[in-house]
């Protein structure tokens, strides 16, 4: 005799992984439509990024008011931002102003990490089998998973023997940490190196940066944001939406399309003058075109750049070693900083540079090269994040017939526009890989993901439907547009996460590109969802 009690469908109709800028959001959409949803986080509270990057100088490379929800006037009346690119802590409180105005910590449940996803085939519904053996079964799940979610420290040996204290950024303390009079070291100059040393270059005794591969930065140019601006920024809220929908990077820069030769050198460089004294990514994306596909024009203006970076740098010797030589501007994610380059000007810092005297291994006193031994008190890892694919992988995630997310994407993410996995019915992905996010400013493409999912989920449920997925054909398309994508533009060239290196995780060695991001521009990609809604949505079978 059967003892089972009769399954009459899965306890939820959604649930959402992650509660970050996309989850958060996404909850509030499935709930508003009525559905019996549940968002579950791993850490022990939202924000996703913006509650683990505590690091010193975290802060928003996006205009905090381009980077903030658009989908509710209210919202965007009541919340006033302090900076033009607001600090972690202001981010914070940000995402938790959201998530208390709408009420949506009651449908959130933290502390829950995801061990498995199993689809089963017959109920058409995932069972999410938690790391403390809790098993959920929902209709539909949305990974909201994060693109950089997966700190990577490096595999230097000895790395457990060292006395002091050592910790990825992404990890960096909760309470406050005092490094008056310590020895610091800081390993890694990607983005987050470069926020961290500019901001704690006057705070600490000594720090010591040891560098493998210099990166193209240019000034952030923040400021804060008087009460008069914030009202005048309030003001002009649809047609900053509107400009940051039509710019390839979903920001309020637009491309100077005069075009690079068509302009004399010295017009050339009056606009690069302007540019970077102006804010945010402007010096990147205000820019000639041609600086992202045409090796020529991309040297003339890293050249220019380089110039820029000898100027605000005392020592020739060390200006000489914080100019990329492998790489032009814009050929990996352009970091902005805050008074980078004047830090090694200080006396108390110090440039190692790894790539002429490597790491050999971490010992209890600090850090020791092929050159010297680098006594230290904390050693800050900056090393980056097993990108794009990290957090998937990590849960083991079973589609049609038992088969394994993680081998299908052994080589590289394949997707249906980032939102789809054919043979993974009934899960999607916001600013998952191949979507427009990570190659735009996150929010607007989040919200774009997260708007047209919530509708596509009606539309499944209005039609009595249970089961939708993305066929194999257009998954396939979709991957080899991706992939297109990247050969046109230089940064498809760059050796960093966008291209999917990291020495840090095995496999990523240079030259295996995994194609994760969609280079094509966020218009492109959104008019194309709205293409398929409008048409049906071919290629997306829905049963
Ligand atoms: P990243 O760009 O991957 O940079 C990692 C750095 O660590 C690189 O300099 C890398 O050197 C170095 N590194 C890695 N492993 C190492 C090892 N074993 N030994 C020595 N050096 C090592 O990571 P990230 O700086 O965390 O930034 C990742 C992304 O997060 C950014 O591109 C950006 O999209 C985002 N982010 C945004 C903000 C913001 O302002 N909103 C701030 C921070 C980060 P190599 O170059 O030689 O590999």
């Amino acid at each position: 005799m059967d003892l089972e009690p009769e399954f009459d469908g899965p306890e939820f109709d959604g649930i959402v992984i992650g509660a970050g800028v996309g989850g958060i959001y996404q909850i509030k959409r499935l709930t508003d439509l009525g559905m019996h949803a549940l968002l579950i986080e791993a850490d022990e509270d939202l924000g996703g990024t913006w509650f683990r990057n505590r690091y010193p100088g975290a802060r928003f490379d996006s205009e905090s008011y381009t980077y903030g929800y658009s989908f509710s006037r209210e919202l965007l009346d009541e919340w006033s931002w302090s900076e033009r690119f607001s600090g972690q802590p202001e981010n914070l409180r940000y995402l938790n102003f959201v998530a208390d105005k709408f009420d949506l910590r009651q449908h959130m449940r933290f502390n829950s990490r995801v061990a498995s996803m199993v689809f089963d085939e017959d109920g058409s519904f995932w069972t999410i089998t938690l790391t403390d053996g809790t098993a959920l079964t929902t209709r539909f799940v949305v990974c909201g998973l994060g693109l950089l979610s997966m700190p990577t420290p490096p595999r230097y040996e000895g790395t457990e023997t060292f006395e002091g204290d050592s910790w990825h950024t992404y990890h960096w303390p909760t309470d406050p940490v005092d490094l008056s009079d310590k020895r610091v070291g800081v390993i890694g100059t990607g983005a987050t190196g470069i926020q961290v040393i500019a901001d704690i270059a006057a705070e600490v005794g000594h720090l010591t940066v040891f560098q493998r591969r210099p990166n193209w930065s240019a000034p952030l140019n923040n400021a804060p944001i008087s009460e008069a601006e914030m009202n005048d920024i309030r003001s002009r809220y649809t047609e900053i939406y509107e400009t940051c929908a039509r710019t390839p990077g979903g920001f309020e820069h637009e491309p100077d399309r005069r075009g690079f030769w068509k302009v004399s050198p010295e017009e050339r460089k009056a606009l690069w003058d302007d540019l970077y004294d102006q804010p945010g990514f402007g010096i990147w994306l205000r820019n000639f075109a041609e600086i992202f596909t045409e090796e020529e024009a991309n040297a003339e203006f890293s050249e220019y750049i380089a110039e820029r970076i000898r100027q605000r740098v005392d020592d020739p010797a060390v200006a000489a070693k914080l100019i990329p030589v492998d790489h032009g501007f814009g050929m990996q994610r352009v970091p902005l900083e805050t008074n980078y380059f004047e830090a090694y000007n200080r006396p108390n810092v110090e440039l190692v540079d790894i790539s002429e005297t490597p790491i050999e291994r971490i010992t209890p006193a600090g850090v020791r090269t092929t050159a010297q031994d680098y006594d230290l008190d904390l050693i800050v890892y900056a090393t980056g994040f097993d990108a794009i694919t990290g957090a998937y992988d990590r849960i083991d995630i079973r589609g049609v017939d038992g088969v394994s997310l993680r081998d299908k994407w052994a080589s590289g993410p394949v997707t249906y526009l980032g939102l789809f996995v054919h043979g993974f019915p009934n899960m999607f992905m916001i600013a998952g890989p191949q979507g427009a996010s990570a190659s735009s400013n996150f929010p607007r493409s989040i919200e774009q993901a997260v708007n047209w999912l919530s509708t596509l989920v009606q539309h499944v449920l209005d039609g009595g439907a249970s089961r939708v997925e993305a066929d194999a054909d257009v998954e396939a398309q979709w991957t080899a547009h991706v992939t297109e994508m990247y050969s046109r533009f230089l940064i498809g060239r760059g050796k960093g996460w966008i291209t999917g290196y990291n020495s840090n995780v095995e496999g990523r060695e240079e030259g295996v590109i995994r194609y994760g991001v969609y280079n094509g521009g966020a218009p492109r990609y959104h008019a194309r969802l709205a293409t398929i809604a409008d048409e049906g949505y071919p290629g997306i079978s829905i049963r």
